[in-house]
């Protein structure tokens, strides 16, 4: 009995891990067709200043559009993209995307907006980074000090100092650089020494219960003091209501990004936002 449970289940094992390894094929095959054809897009989501209320900028976020018009959320699709390495035409395509649409903002009449790209780490272990920053930026047109890069722990992790002159190089340039997730995983404060990182992204986990929890307000304020003490700007993302606005405002955080401001959106909608707040601005 014992024996062919034995063999039930590895067969079930085997079975399973065949059937996973085959939705992946898929997914990868799926994937590079949806780079050929264009699939991928990005949508935008405010970030806003809180001394002055305006949007100063927007994170990029990618998302992936199929043709059935179903929209594949990155969670969905960019663990996939690590492991077979389809994430570093993945994310030069947004960076070049970013940095186009960006530009042709200010074309279109709009304040010089920042825009916020995600990098991933295998970027880093695979290509120049600072190369292909360069080139997004000298075919847009983008100012460099509009384009900020944001880094996540796995890439302050590993193989820091190659990571760190990549970044030094792009901070000549005038690139600036946030650390997203702040306050989860292991050693965020040596990242803060040893990186050339101008703001500090609070993670979105110690926003979500502000006002309730004790623990959240102390390390909202920590960061805040963190920050402002290294002169780093700190941004709040995941911020969805008036509360926690009016709690970071008092607390000092620079800026917020969440759902209580927009979510992230087609280009063509930020857009929109952007010259409704200035018609706003003007009429107030
Ligand atoms: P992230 O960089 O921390 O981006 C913020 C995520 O929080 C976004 O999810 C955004 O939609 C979500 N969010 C924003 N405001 C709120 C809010 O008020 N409440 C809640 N509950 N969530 C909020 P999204 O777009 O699904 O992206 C998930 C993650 O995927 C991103 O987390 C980022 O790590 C990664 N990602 C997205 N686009 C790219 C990309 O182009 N390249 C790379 N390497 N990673 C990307
Ligand atoms: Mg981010
Ligand atoms: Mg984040
Ligand atoms: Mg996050």
């Amino acid at each position: 009995r014992a024996k062919s449970d034995g063999r039930d289940g590895t067969r079930a094992f085997a079975e399973d891990m065949d059937k996973k390894a085959r939705a992946i094929t898929v997914l990868d095959s799926d994937m590079r067709r949806a780079l050929a054809k264009k699939e991928l897009v990005l949508h935008y989501q405010p970030q806003v200043n809180l001394a002055s209320g305006r949007i100063v900028g927007a994170e990029a976020l990618v998302r992936w559009r199929k043709d059935n018009g179903d929209l594949v959320s990155p969670a969905d699709f960019l663990p996939q993209a690590e492991e077979s390495g389809l994430i570093v035409p993945i994310s030069e395509w947004v960076l070049n995307e970013a940095c186009r649409e960006a530009a042709s903002w200010t074309r279109d009449g709009l304040p010089p907006l920042r825009v916020a790209v995600n990098l991933s780490a295998i970027q880093f272990r695979k290509q120049n980074v600072e190369q292909v920053v360069l080139a997004a930026l000298a075919a847009s047109g983008l100012e460099s000090g509009r384009l900020e890069l944001e880094l996540t722990e796995s890439i302050l992790l590993h193989d820091t100092e190659r990571v760190v002159h990549s970044l030094r190089a792009l901070q000549a340039h005038g690139v600036t650089f946030s650390i997203d997730d702040f306050g989860t995983g292991y050693s965020s404060l040596s990242y803060v020494r040893n990186f050339p990182v101008n703001r500090l992204k609070i993670d979105r986990s110690f926003i979500h219960n502000l006002r309730e929890d004790g623990n959240d307000v102390a390390i909202v304020r920590a960061i805040v003091n963190l920050g402002h003490s290294l002169n780093l700007d700190v941004i709040a993302e995941g911020v969805e209501t008036a509360a926690q606005v009016g709690h970071l405002r008092a607390e000092g955080c620079d800026e917020v990004q969440g759902f209580y401001f927009g979510r992230p959106m087609p280009a063509a909608d930020f857009i929109d936002l952007v010259r409704r707040e200035a018609v706003v601005a003007q009429t107030a």
